[in-house]
């Protein structure tokens, strides 16, 4: 049976560790880090989000500066608060809440973004500086995946690994990071032949496809480590008429039989996201105030 990989509990002590960083800032500084969400519409989704990014910024000590325009927003209006952001000494990160509404164009805005306050790691000056191993601020999400596979391998060298999908947000990034860690990577997606039989080589099998339950035990090699990115509402009778549950892209039960190590779905990767949020705008700050901080390193 496999270790069950507990993000939250990671996820946890990483968000102390940033408020520690966030006081030694503020010491330093006269002023904690500050994260500048921007949210456009009623999104319900969105508005969780959100307020959840809020919540944990301000309980990690750091200052969270939430912009909420309405959905007839227009993009020249969105990419004048992004200036004035990009432009203000307060602010160390800027994130816009993704999706936009359709009359903006969201690659437009995203590179309006100072590269150096993408904490969202989405910026094409972010996306070359990790394909071309310098310093980047990172996508959240797959840099939650490689600390959880850090602490469970310690060296990935000379591993395989198979990354499910090949999204600019989860799929890419991934890729990048697990090959900078010596990994020998593949990645696999709609259009992969036998995508079972190239699952079926991995040691590190990262699932990021948005397909409830895809992955099945005779996917997976014995004693692999298998880290579920997806994040799936799916009905739940047995819950009461009209409610979900939330599954991942592996087949858990199925999967935990044959895995070595796996990430549950909630509890596994979600929890890492916002604290890898956290982790870069404590990055983005300490660099942009040329800050050496002990223990803070990619
Ligand atoms: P996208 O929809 O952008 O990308 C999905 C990828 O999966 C694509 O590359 C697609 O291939 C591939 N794919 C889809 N169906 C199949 C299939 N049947 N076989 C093989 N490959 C397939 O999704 P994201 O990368 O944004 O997200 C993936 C999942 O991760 C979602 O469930 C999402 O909710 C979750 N997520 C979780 C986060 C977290 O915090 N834990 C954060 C971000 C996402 P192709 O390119 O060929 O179309």
């Amino acid at each position: 049976m496999a270790t069950v990989i507990d993000g939250k509990a990671f996820s946890e002590k990483l968000v102390a560790d940033m408020a520690g960083y966030a006081a030694q800032i503020k010491e330093m500084t006269g002023e904690a880090p500050g994260l500048a969400v921007v949210l456009v519409g009623e999104d319900p989704a969105s508005q969780v989000y959100v307020r959840n990014k809020g919540e944990r910024t301000k309980a990690a000590g750091m200052r969270s500066i939430e912009h909420r325009l309405p959905e007839d927003t227009d993009e020249a209006t969105l990419l004048a608060l992004i200036d004035d952001l990009n432009n203000d000494d307060a602010i160390d990160g800027i994130l816009v809440q993704l999706p936009l509404p359709d009359q903006i164009n969201a690659d437009k805005v995203i590179q309006s973004i100072a590269h150096e306050k993408d904490v969202d790691g989405f910026h094409l000056m972010n996306v070359g500086a990790l394909s071309t191993g310098q310093d980047a601020l990172v996508p959240c999400t797959p840099f939650g995946c490689l600390l959880l596979l850090r602490d469970q391998l310690g060296s990935l060298s000379g591993m395989n690994a198979v990354v499910l999908g090949r999204s600019n947000i989860v799929g890419k990034p991934m890729a990048q990071l697990l090959l900078a860690e010596n990994a020998t990577v593949t990645i696999a997606h709609s259009r992969t032949k036998n995508i079972e039989e190239v699952c079926r080589q991995a040691d590190i099998l990262v699932a990021a496809v948005g397909r409830p339950d895809m992955v099945k035990a005779d996917w997976v090699k014995d004693g692999a480590i298998v880290i579920d990115v997806g994040i799936n509402r799916v009905p739940a009778p047995e819950r009461g008429e009209g409610k979900f549950r939330l599954t991942g892209d592996v087949d858990y039960q199925d999967v935990a039989e044959k895995a070595g190590a796996i990430t549950p779905v909630p509890g596994g990767v979600g929890p890492m996201t916002i604290a890898c949020l956290l982790r870069n705008t404590v990055v983005a700050c300490a660099r942009r105030h040329n800050l050496t901080l002990d223990g803070l390193t990619n």
